[in-house]
């Protein structure tokens, strides 16, 4: 069958890239089809039951602000919601919510079946057709063409995929899906320089056997924070989680049977990530630790399965089995799916363009997990940007790309096509020089205007956001416009100093604990989510200026020397990946240093003040 029916935009995967790529697409008038292997696939979570988290909460907050999808769906299905870090500043705190896989998948098939621009095609795309280094079409694996000039290619770890369970292998995308290996091979003829990356899963366990009497008992948040701004309050039944501990018997047990691990048996090639170790990873790297901390997370309120997380694994099904049945109760427990590998193929994402339209072949662009990175969300954010610019490609409209101060997207379109990647990327705090600005809370401030230009954020939406930054306007214009005296801040109890100058709210509120609340009648009553932005903002807006001379400072000092004599091993603050990086790269400058992959804007701030500060590495240069 060979008959060609035009599009503006195709995505070809209903993954989390493909359904953020597809909708902002549609959102934006682009005629769009979501070509996919199975409909009841889209928006399937593939591992854990979880959104978000640190970083990771910021990047869903960022696509919200867009008026993407995840974040809402999320919510709707969110069972437990956590915010990280919550003792820490906002700067670093990450939302995340444990959610119920059937009800995720459900409110992304159903954000989806809205739009109207959008048509979903149930179909293996086996080829790309491309003319004079330019797409034009798929091709199915019936033979029929769809035919389009911009090509959005978000098949995850379908590619050429591998799943291993301890010395047993095949082919396979996921637990229960083929993998892609026509388009694959396919893809390998078009010289696109490509690698091997492996990710692994935990055996997944039927709840009913375990004794939850046994285990200690996580509750979410008592004022959950969601990830929409559209929203305030969770949607379904909230639950608990249980936590149970790894111990030296789960230890031997693992050691013991090492050699027959997929990952450590020699059957995997290809890299895995290191921040996400799996239970064989975590005995032998960390060895010396007698036991590891295990969340039991329920599924779904209306299924049984629980999810281990912190044991993921590729050892036989029997050694799962007896290392899952040495941990505190779950001495009776029954596993329902054992854990596995995958490895798949990836590309190099410096193949791409910010846009992330591939160099080589014009109107092709990647996203999600093909691109080296590893997560929902990273690929969701992924999905937004190649989506945008698919879809303004196709309209005729300029090119959007987001910058590393605007948000973690940018930060994080940067860092892969800059520095690409050399195991699964998956996003922190840490990798954002501009962190302090960067926040969950703000990130309707710094992207929900662009999003609103482009014309991807909806009528309600835009008036929402319009009504708030009235709000915020006016409350900061009130806040400034009252100031105090040394006495009457006295009287409040703010401790400030003593310098006889008048210091307006708004700059008062930057004082550790200050709060609207400690000013009386003296400001205006504001709406208790006006009043709590109003804070954060002031907080944070006293170190902009230092975070602002700390980005200049490392731009300007871009080819100061680093001494050879330097020993980052013992570096205050360096965390010891990157210590150990840093010791076998040794590099000669800042600028080199900046390049390596996975190195951080705050270790650099570190290592530039450890150069200027320390005499003998001076006089060492
Ligand atoms: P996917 O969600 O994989 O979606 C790919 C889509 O492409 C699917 O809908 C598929 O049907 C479709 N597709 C593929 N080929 C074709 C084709 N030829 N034609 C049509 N459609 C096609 N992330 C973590 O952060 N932590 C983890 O611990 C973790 N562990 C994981 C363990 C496993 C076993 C797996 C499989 C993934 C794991 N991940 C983990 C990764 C996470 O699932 C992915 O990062 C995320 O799902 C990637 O989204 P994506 O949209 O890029 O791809």
């Amino acid at each position: 069958m060979f008959h060609v029916k035009q599009w503006d935009v195709i995505v070809i995967g209903g993954g989390h890239a493909g359904c953020e790529a597809a909708a902002v697409s549609a959102r934006l008038g682009a005629r769009t089809a979501l070509v996919t292997l199975r409909r009841d696939g889209i928006g399937v979570m593939s591992c854990n039951p979880a959104i978000g988290g640190l970083g990771k909460g910021h990047l869903v907050r960022e696509i919200d602000a867009m008026d993407g999808i995840m974040g809402r769906a999320a919510d709707r299905a969110g069972i437990q919601f956590r915010l990280l870090n919550r003792r820490k500043g906002p700067a670093v705190q990450g939302p995340r919510a444990q959610a119920d896989r059937a009800i995720y998948r459900a409110a992304i098939q159903a954000q989806l079946a809205e739009l109207e621009n959008l048509t979903v095609v149930e179909a293996e795309v086996a080829d790309l057709s491309v003319d004079a280094a330019r797409i034009n079409g798929v091709v199915l694996a019936d033979g029929t063409v769809l035919g389009s000039a911009t090509v959005i290619l978000t098949a995850g770890t379908f590619l050429n995929g591998v799943m291993h369970i301890g010395d047993k292998s095949r082919p396979g995308g996921r637990v229960g899906d083929a993998a892609s290996v026509r388009l694959a091979a396919r893809l390998a003829e078009m010289s696109l320089p490509t690698g091997r990356l492996k990710t692994g899963t935990p055996p997944r366990l039927d709840g009913r056997t375990i004794d939850w009497s046994r285990l200690e008992i996580q509750p979410g948040d008592d004022d959950p924070t969601l990830f929409s701004f559209l929203h305030d309050r969770p949607f379904a039944r909230q639950i608990a989680c249980g936590i149970t501990h790894t111990n030296e018997g789960t230890h031997d047990i693992v050691r013991a049977n090492l050699s027959r691990s997929a990952m450590y048996g020699g059957h995997i090639e290809g890299v895995g990530p290191r921040y996400c170790p799996s239970i064989e990873d975590k005995v032998l790297r960390f060895a010396d630790k007698p036991s590891h901390q295990i969340f039991l997370e329920p599924e779904g309120l209306t299924d049984d399965t629980v999810y281990p997380n912190g044991i993921s694994t590729s050892l036989p099904a029997e050694v799962q089995e007896a290392y899952v049945r040495s941990i505190a109760g779950l001495e009776r427990t029954t596993i329902l799916q054992p854990g596995y590998a995958i490895e798949y193929d990836y590309f190099d994402p410096r193949g791409l363009c910010g846009t992330l339209e591939t160099r080589n072949i014009a109107g092709l662009y990647f996203a999600g997990q093909i691109n080296g990175t590893t997560g929902y969300e990273e690929a969701a954010a992924q999905g937004l940007v190649a989506g945008v610019n698919a879809a303004r490609n196709a309209l005729g409209a300029e090119p959007v790309t987001f910058s590393r101060s605007e948000g973690y997207i940018g930060v994080m379109i940067d860092d892969l096509v800059t520095r690409g990647v050399t195991e699964p990327y998956r996003m922190f705090t840490s990798r954002a020089e501009f962190r302090l600005s960067l926040r969950a809370d703000n990130a309707d401030q710094r992207l929900t205007p662009l999003g609103i230009d482009i014309g991807c954020v909806s009528p309600g939406r835009a008036a929402l956001f319009e009504t708030k930054m009235a709000a915020m306007t006016k409350g900061r214009i009130e806040l400034e416009s009252v100031s105090f005296t040394s006495a009457q801040m006295h009287e409040m109890g703010i401790a400030t100093r003593q310098d006889g100058a008048r210091r307006s709210a708004f700059a008062l509120l930057s004082s550790p604990g200050v709060t609207i609340e400690a000013f009386g009648t003296a400001v205006p009553t504001f709406p208790p989510e006006i009043a709590a932005q109003l804070e954060r903002d002031a907080l944070y807006s006293q170190y902009l200026d230092r975070q602002d001379k700390d980005i200049a400072a490392l731009r300007r000092d871009e080819k100061r020397a680093i001494p050879v004599t330097v020993d980052y091993l013992t570096m205050p603050g360096l965390s010891r990946e990157l210590g150990l990086k840093l010791s076998r790269l040794r590099p000669a400058n800042m600028a080199e240093a900046a390049a390596i992959e996975g190195m951080t804007p705050a270790a650099l701030v570190l290592l530039l003040a450890r150069i200027r500060k320390t005499p003998d590495l001076r006089r060492a240069q």
